[in-house]
């Protein structure tokens, strides 16, 4: 799977976590899917109800009314991204555990090291397997 993003989207999405340091922050990300490539088109970001710095709850209520407006522009949810702000860009147990589909990939962005790592991933059963992030210019 390839999941393709414009340099601007990704470094939005990076300042957006860096923003919620020491907090892990989260959001979704929608767009387009052909087969094996998925396009982003749109970043919804979500408030961590937990200020946490390793977990997340996002409001239920918050979730529907984004998953609505995604229906309403003929766009799909593609990936669920989470900063790491001490933590290598791999999911955790509990990140497989969580993670809502198979079909929707996990970003993670790592703000350990001064320079973030991002890194994309797809989840089937317990496993993880990293996909491709090609950045493209507008
Ligand atoms: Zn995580």
């Amino acid at each position: 799977m390839k999941l393709y993003i414009t340099k601007k989207m990704l470094d939005e999405i990076v300042k957006y976590t860096k923003q919620k340091i020491p907090y892990e922050a989260c959001g979704i990300l929608s767009g387009d899917i052909a087969e094996e490539n998925y396009r982003v088109k749109r970043i919804w970001t979500f408030e961590n109800e937990l200020s946490s710095a390793f977990k997340f709850y996002v409001n239920k209520e918050k979730v529907k009314s984004v998953m609505s407006s995604i229906d309403q522009l003929n766009e799909h949810l593609i990936v669920v991204f989470h900063s790491h702000p001490t933590a290598h860009a791999i999911p955790s147990f509990q990140d497989i555990y969580y993670h809502i589909d198979s079909k929707i990939l996990m970003m993670i962005i790592s703000l350990k090291e001064e320079i973030p790592d991002v890194k994309c991933y797809h989840i089937t059963g317990n496993k993880y397997v990293k996909c491709e992030l090609i950045t493209v210019e507008l």
